[in-house]
């Protein structure tokens, strides 16, 4: 795989899904595009329970169809 940004000594962090950006594996995005997201959708995102994984699933299609992050609505 080409366009692959890997620092040195980073192998921690994994890239922005939204942007590329390294950022730390613990969170779902970096901060810049954490922030861009309604705050509805942070909140969901922040519970951590059984449904999180279909959640984090939503997120992720959500970015892969191009979408803006500040209409991102997650449905429990
Ligand atoms: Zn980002």
């Amino acid at each position: 795989m080409t366009g692959q940004i890997r620092p040195r000594g980073a192998y921690t962090a994994t890239p922005c899904r939204a942007c590329r950006t390294p950022k730390p594996v613990r969170l779902y995005l970096c901060t810049a595009c954490w922030n861009a997201l309604p705050e509805k959708a942070q909140r969901a995102l922040k519970k951590r329970d059984d449904q999180a994984h279909g959640r984090l699933r939503q997120l992720h299609d959500h970015i892969d169809s191009e979408q803006p992050l500040e209409e991102l609505e997650i449905t429990p």
